[in-house]
């Protein structure tokens, strides 16, 4: 048995091969535009490439692909042998820093959102040095971005990177004008720690909802559910136990820091987090994680469902975004200082997220939103779908102190002069109380809360990046031209305090009367649905911000809202005709036999005599013979409102048709069948119920 020592990495071109086998100034090249994001000179490539080769067959590979994240689905990958003829009839094993550099996958299969057509059929794909080469199965895997012909972005990666420059960029200017110019590189960090529910291979293969959309669209609540709470501390069961130590061994094989494995609040429902690194590898990682799972699970014959919402009524699974500004010097940008200029520093980092925050509510609202996860958003146990900051009381009423010019009260120290007094200390545990706060400051970084279990976390931190880099902009270009600086500096603290504390907001988020003062006295954005909320990509505020940073550009926002609100719309319809399906083939068939049954039941014993009761047969039967009707008309409806989904002029349209016309169906037949559930015999109903899914893993 190896150490965890040994198996970690085993599998990833990292640090320690690189080191080991290159020539040292191909190296110490390659080191440079990893951890500068330094241009890479393409010479240097077919060496790395060689090496990089060579490490891969050593460890059993016979392909190679460029690793991608296309802007749907987890990643794509296509896979090319390493083989050559060699002149004697034999193969060498061959691989060109040409390949390396650059691949040319048929893009025509990936959504584009129209800029396939105004652009090119074909798109390339570039690998990006700053995420390591990892081998999968026999396949070595280069982290790649993927682009159009003509530079427009296909993927996740290529604007994570740009927002991850464009922060660096405005953080560096921000840090000379303290003073510390010794700092190189600034990039954030993210922990995403995972949500997902185990159930067996068996039940799931029952479930053509589950097959097909990766949800259940029909199921009454079972007689337990989490109200006992006793499954989050209970002891792992040994099949979930096996499943995590074994997932465990793949990850760290692959590089993967996973470092806590724990139960849920929900029955079946787990999370795993790893340790918190640089944000672009984050969010290759939590690709492979998701992966991984699905993977490993199934060797367990268990099946990992990472859906928002895979169960109505019982908890969602999201990720959070542990989130932290870092820099090359090893310092943590949110992590409050001990010296007065440090504070002041931290100050003006906490406040540029604050602005940013409140300032890009949509955008950070839009990039979570999915079909899937806006069954969790707003549910009782999930954030809402407002977006507020949740600081702590201590940290509130330090920044209520600055911009009043009030003595704070919690230390002896009158004023809270930047530049001049320390911050008191304010213990983090007093900052991680709130679990329904959907952003939260914790200590030393921020918790986005409201990202969905299956999503990548990409778009995410693309739009949080790039809304911070914004923030610090507005600051840097203001206090690189003051002749006070420590002055002006606390003006434009106490004005952001001022401007955006509307954003601040400690209390219950699950709240309703919270959701009223959001919306009607903080004038905080409510946007419920993906629908409702994805075409503000357009609005030009934001289209503005995110093409002044080169992030996107306005034809791939333009793109990007189309795929979204395609997705929506997509994804939607295939539940709408998997729930038509099984109502029509597999649920009213089940009623209708069963209250036959009754009327059979019923029948024989009228003609044993008519003192023999029957009341249970009558009024089930009554019941369920008009549920069955009920059903039938309500899939007919459903059936003819999809008929006019595919017509509408444009994608927005067709998203808010699918909002008011098909969800709402879709809710109402499934109201129709699960009472049909309740007073059906076990035996007659087609499926396993929330009960067997929920509890089948022992
Ligand atoms: P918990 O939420 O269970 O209390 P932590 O807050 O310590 O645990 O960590 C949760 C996640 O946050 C982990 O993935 C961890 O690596 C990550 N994390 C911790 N510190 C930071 C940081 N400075 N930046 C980004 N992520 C972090
Ligand atoms: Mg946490």
């Amino acid at each position: 048995m190896e150490t965890v020592s040994e198996v970690f990495g085993s599998m990833v071109f990292d640090d320690r091969v690189m080191k080991a086998n290159l020539p040292e100034d191909v190296y110490r090249s390659l080191r440079k535009t990893i951890d500068e994001g330094s241009y890479l000179d393409p010479s240097l490539a077919n060496e790395v490439a060689q090496v990089m080769k060579n490490w891969a067959v050593s460890k059993g590979a016979t392909h190679f692909t460029h690793w991608f994240q296309p802007l749907t689905g987890i990643t794509a990958e296509k896979h090319d042998s390493f083989i050559s003829p060699s002149p004697d009839g034999g193969v060498i094993m061959e691989f060109s820093g040409k390949e390396l550099i650059k691949g040319e996958p048929d893009a025509s299969s990936f959504p584009s959102g129209g800029l396939r057509a105004t652009f090119e059929a074909r798109g390339y794909t570039a690998w990006d040095p700053t995420s390591y080469a990892f081998i999968k199965g026999k396949t070595l895997c280069i982290p790649t971005a993927f682009c159009s012909y003509t530079g427009e972005a296909l993927d996740k990666k290529t604007p994570l990177l740009r927002s991850m420059a464009a922060l660096n960029k405005q953080a560096l200017r921000i840090l000379a004008l303290f003073g510390n110019t010794d700092v190189k590189y600034v990039y954030t960090s993210v922990g995403p720690e995972q949500e997902y529910f185990l159930i067996t291979k068996e039940m799931y293969d029952q479930r053509p909802d589950l097959r097909y959309t990766g949800r259940t669209l029909f199921g009454i609540q079972p007689p337990k559910g989490q109200e006992m709470e006793d499954h989050y501390f209970g002891t792992l069961k040994p099949r979930v136990e096996a499943f995590m130590e074994d997932l465990n061994v793949e990850l760290w094989k692959l590089g993967i820091y996973a470092k806590t494995q724990h139960n849920e609040v929900a029955p079946a429902q787990h999370e795993l987090a790893p340790i918190y690194t640089r944000t672009n590898v984050a969010t290759d990682h939590n690709q492979l994680t998701m992966e991984t799972m699905q993977k490993v699970a199934s060797r367990h014959g268990l099946v990992c469902l990472l859906h928002e919402k895979p169960f109505a009524g019982v908890n969602g699974s999201g990720k959070h975004n542990n989130w932290s500004i870092q820099t090359d010097r090893g310092a943590n940008l949110l992590k409050p200082g001990d010296t007065p200029y440090d504070n002041a520093q931290f100050l003006l980092f906490l406040c540029a997220v604050i602005k940013a925050v409140d300032d890009y509510q949509d955008l950070l609202r839009l990039a979570v939103s999915t079909a899937g996860n806006d069954h969790r958003l707003g549910a009782n146990e999930a954030p809402p779908a407002i977006i507020s900051i949740f600081l702590g009381d201590e940290l509130t009423a330090i920044l209520d102190a600055i911009e009043k010019d009030i003595p704070y009260a919690g230390t002896e120290h009158l004023q809270m002069k930047l530049g001049v007094d320390v911050l008191p200390r304010f213990s983090k545990d007093t900052t991680d109380r709130n679990r329904t706060s959907p952003f939260a400051f914790t200590g030393n970084k921020f918790e986005f809360r409201m990202v969905g279990s299956s999503d990548s976390i990409a778009c995410t931190n693309i739009m949080l990046n790039s809304a911070v880099a914004e923030s610090l902009k507005i600051y840097a270009d203001r206090l690189e031209n003051v002749d006070d600086f420590e002055t002006a500096l606390h003006e434009m603290i106490r004005k952001t305090i001022k401007d955006h504390k509307r954003i601040i907001f400690n209390g219950n988020g699950y709240d309703n009367a919270w959701i009223e003062e959001a919306e009607k006295v903080r004038g905080l954005c409510n946007y419920r649905t993906t629908a409702d909320c994805m075409p503000h990509i357009l609005d030009e505020k934001n289209v503005q911000m995110l093409t002044s940073h080169g992030v996107f550009s306005k034809a791939e926002i333009e793109s990007r809202c189309e795929i979204m609100l395609e997705n929506y719309c997509k994804t939607v319809i295939i539940e709408a005709n998997t729930m038509v399906d099984m109502a029509k083939t597999d649920i009213a068939p089940a009623t209708a036999a069963y209250s036959a049954h009754l009327a059979a039941g019923i029948a024989e014993k009228r003609g044993l005599g008519i003192d023999i009761p029957c009341d249970y047969e009558i009024s089930t039967c009554r019941e369920l013979s008009f549920l069955t009707d009920d059903i039938s008309a309500k899939v007919k409806e459903l059936e003819d409102a999809l008929l006019e989904t595919g017509s509408s002029e444009d994608i927005i349209a067709e998203a808010n048709m699918i909002r008011d016309s098909i969800l709402p169906r879709m809710g109402e037949l499934r109201a129709s069948c699960d009472q049909a559930e309740a007073i059906t015999s076990k035996d007659y109903w087609p499926y396993p119920s929330y009960g067997d899914l929920l509890f089948s893993v022992r």
